[in-house]
């Protein structure tokens, strides 16, 4: 049988891998000049490949249609992934949250194990190379147009990604292709997107580790979450902020409430203390050093970059002597630290954001085969399905599953 494989992301090569494992005579087509441009930049360059959770709490880490990859993702698991990549001679190592990543920390490793795989079952990869155009022909695909040449096939796996980081390929072109065949797109959105928020920023460029946030919607918390994040000139980024974004990005009416500035951040800079103890804390700081002027008593509390901030924000006079500080005082700064907080403007722009939510409406294709129930021979992989999960190595996960289950069905050909 011939498959075409359109893109070569995690998805498509491992489509590719797995249809060529079964015999198919495969061809991958690639827009760019090499495959696994995004996956080469993954994880920060070190690829957080999938998570050593058990697959069952995967679910509940993919908001949208999770049901939808039952069976993508129990048929090939993150135990399955981990298997074969060990295979390919990958090592890999379990961090904190279940993050898995190379030993190497090395992305490019992944890119080339994969690569090694499909060139030693004999896919064609053929780079520089954009699909146009699906053809097809009373119903059932039959090729695909390139700019200069038409390929025929017998089965066609599309895996173009998503619409995040166009300069790696992926800029949503796959949408249009199969928009054309009567498939529908759910409307592409960021998530995992830093956030731009109203206040200007004057922290930016200042990172924290071991913080704890809280967004809100009005008065009702939708998030919270612990570990880094990163102040920025439009307003905040990071592993936490960026993994909240997913979390805004389901609240109703969004755009009214972000104009109305309802969605709020809060930043809890002592997470391990509690309001009480920060305030004991805070005071025996100013006793022993009562001479000092107010800014200059918080260095042991605050990263320097902060102090400049934190003092304007709490309206206590710089210069005031730490023993003249009132107990009011006190609490108001007790409270900054305990709750520094942001409001959200809106998030950065889809080309920033790390995966896309929506993309082809998930109820236009079959769940146990990823072959479209418009087009026939037409089957879909990875990040082009309206499916997204938060950080952890799930969005990977998913992309290597969805490519194995679509490269898995062999279709009769007539
Ligand atoms: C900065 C960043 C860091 C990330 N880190 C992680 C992480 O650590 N862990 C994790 O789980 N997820 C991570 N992700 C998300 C993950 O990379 C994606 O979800 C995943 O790459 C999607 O795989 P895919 O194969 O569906 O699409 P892609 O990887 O986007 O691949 C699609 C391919 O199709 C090609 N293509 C598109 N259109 C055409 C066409 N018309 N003809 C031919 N070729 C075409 C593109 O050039 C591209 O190579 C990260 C994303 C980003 C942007």
């Amino acid at each position: 049988m011939k498959t075409i494989i359109i893109g070569g992301g995690p998805a498509g090569m491992m489509a590719a891998i797995t249809a060529a494992q079964n015999g198919d005579d495969v061809i991958l087509l690639e827009r760019m000049r090499s495959v696994g441009r995004k996956l080469s930049i993954t994880g920060k360059g070190r690829c957080n490949v999938t998570n050593n959770a058990p697959i069952d709490e995967f679910f509940q880490n993919i908001p949208r249609n999770s049901k939808f990859l039952y069976s993508a993702l129990y048929q090939y698991t993150n135990e399955d992934l981990i298997r074969n990549l060990t295979k390919l001679g990958l090592k890999v190592k379990v961090e904190r949250g279940q993050r898995v990543f190379p030993v190497s920390d090395n992305a490019l490793e992944v890119v080339d194990k994969l690569k090694k795989e499909m060139d030693r079952l004999g896919v064609k990869v053929i780079v520089n190379t954009k699909v146009n155009q699906i053809l097809v022909k009373d119903g059932k695909v039959e090729g695909v147009k390139t700019d200069d040449k038409k390929y025929s096939c017998d089965k066609l796996i599309i895996a173009t990604g998503g619409k995040s980081y166009p300069l790696t390929g992926s800029d949503g072109n796959g949408y249009r292709l199969v928009q054309e065949l009567g498939h529908t797109i759910v409307e592409p959105k960021a998530s995992l997107v830093p956030l731009e928020t109203y206040e200007k920023n004057e922290l930016q460029g200042l990172s924290l580790k071991n913080v704890a946030i809280t967004v809100k919607d009005g008065d009702k918390k939708i998030y919270e979450d612990f570990g880094e994040m990163l102040f920025t000139h439009f307003g905040l980024s990071g592993p936490i902020v960026l993994s909240a974004s997913s979390y805004i990005l389901r609240v109703k009416n969004l755009e009214e409430k972000l104009k109305q500035k309802k969605i709020t951040i809060h930043i809890d800079l002592k997470p391990a203390l509690s309001m009480e103890k920060l305030d004991s804390r805070v005071q025996r700081d100013f006793e022993e050093h009562s001479r000092k002027q107010f800014k200059n008593c918080l260095d042991d509390l605050l990263p320097a970059k902060m102090i400049p901030y934190i003092v304007k924000l709490s309206h206590i006079k710089e210069d005031k002597q730490i023993d003249q500080v009132t107990k009011e005082e006190r609490t108001t700064l007790v409270n900054l630290l305990k709750d520094l907080t942001f409001t959200m403007k809106d998030f950065r722009p889809i080309e920033e954001a790390i995966v896309t939510a929506g993309g082809v409406d998930v109820k236009e294709v079959n769940p146990s085969t990823m072959e479209s129930k418009i087009v026939s021979r037409l089957y879909f992989a990875g990040e082009i399905l309206d499916v997204d999960a938060y950080t952890g190595g799930f969005n990977l996960q998913i992309a290597f599953s969805t490519g194995h289950l679509a490269g898995s069905v062999s279709k009769d050909v007539e």
